[in-house]
């Protein structure tokens, strides 16, 4: 296990059990020692998201609901009591290390829909250069069945997944992924480094119906799937023990799942396989060359478009002579593209009413092709 502090993007996801005592409050002394192992990574250079559970646990608590499953309307009420004392707590502790916490709640929606995904995307990299550490959860007072994730452990996967980071952290309760049930099987090993997720070591996770309880080890199976295949290396570690973050970096028992590719790699990829372009954008030479450089695309350096796209889809870059130089996401409605291509970015605001991003096409949502020696 390479040391936490080599990775530069960080999301560790926290378990209910881990913040908040049975029936009971915040575990100040954990927390604390958590934060302190942040302010840490931070220090070296990191830039650290938090996924945390706890919002129903901690408001039934405070409502002394008795224990036993809630209904939903019920576990909606207790979310929303426990999310403002789960804030506050992560607020209060990163603020005596001088560090901003940033409520972010999400719903299913935010990362599946490619629109909303934008948004949040955009939310939380801003949220990492004004140097605050987004503490994320499930909008669980508003997510229904349907429209939840349910889990904050595939949640965590999608939020690595959104924001590129290159290392997930989920701790539970448990030091990682046994190659049996360890209750039952006292030949169970810990399978420490796992290269690829084959179907055996899915199998290790147990079958889908077989874990009631949420956040069992196959949702964290799934979690890896997402974060691997978006370039994520992710650890399953103990929380159990002060300085959880730390004592991963010591040596203590995890298991290491590792990624494909890196984020860059691995964001390319999709935006190169797996979205038909929905329109084109044709680009001046002074454009072309400026993409080539590793800029965005603004919209001054388009002369037309053509097709009938939205706001996040995939639209091909053509140059002056009608060759394709890549595939980005677009960040405006064909529409608003029609208004503002050609006139220089300051003038977006005035032609539209507001700016949704400068670029139209940003230089991280963008595929160039490789250019042939000599070329460009
Ligand atoms: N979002 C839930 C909460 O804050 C937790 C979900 C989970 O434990 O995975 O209570």
């Amino acid at each position: 296990m390479k040391k936490l502090s080599s990775y530069r993007r960080i999301v560790v996801k926290v378990g209910s059990a881990l913040l908040v005592e049975r029936g009971g409050d915040v575990r100040g002394a954990f927390l604390d020692s958590l934060v302190a192992d942040l302010a840490d990574l931070r220090q070296g250079g990191a830039e650290c998201l938090v996924v945390s559970s706890g919002a129903i646990a901690l408001g039934r608590a405070r409502l002394g609901l008795a224990s036993g499953k809630l209904k939903l309307e019920e576990a909606q009420a207790a979310a929303a009591i426990g999310q403002i004392g789960l804030s506050r707590a992560w607020s209060e502790k990163l603020q005596a290390h001088g560090i901003h916490a940033a409520q972010v709640l999400l719903t299913l929606g935010d990362t599946e829909e490619r629109r909303r995904y934008l948004n949040a995307r955009a939310t939380l990299t801003t949220l990492l250069t004004m140097q605050a550490v987004p503490v994320i959860n499930e909008n669980d007072t508003v997510a229904t069945n349907e429209i939840r994730y349910g889990d904050n452990d595939r949640l965590a996967a999608r939020v690595a997944a959104m924001v590129g980071a290159d290392l997930l952290v989920l701790l539970s309760d448990v030091d990682g992924l046994y190659s049996a049930p360890p209750a039952q099987d006292p030949s169970a090993r810990l399978i420490e480094d796992v290269p690829a997720i084959t179907p055996e070591i899915e199998a290790m996770a147990g079958e889908a119906g077989s874990e009631l309880s949420r956040g069992g080890m196959r949702t964290k199976v799934e979690a890896a799937k997402i974060a691997v295949a978006a370039g994520a290396a992710m650890v399953i570690a103990s929380g159990h023990h002060l300085h959880p973050l730390k004592r991963i970096s010591e040596g203590a028992p995890s298991t290491l799942f590792r990624p494909q590719g890196t984020p860059a790699s691995a964001r390319k990829a999709w935006i190169a396989g797996h979205l038909e372009p929905k329109g084109t954008l044709f680009l001046d030479a002074g454009a072309v060359r400026a993409l080539r450089a590793g800029r965005s695309l603004l919209p001054a350096g388009v002369t037309r478009h053509s097709g009938q796209f939205h706001r996040g889809d995939t639209v091909m870059l053509l140059d002056p002579e009608g060759t394709e130089i890549g595939r980005g996401l677009v960040g405006y409605d064909c529409e608003e593209a029609a208004r503002i291509i050609g006139h220089k970015t300051n003038e977006i605001a005035e032609i539209l009413g507001y700016v949704r991003r400068s670029a139209l096409v940003h230089r991280d949502d963008m595929l160039l092709r490789e250019t042939a020696v000599g070329e460009a």
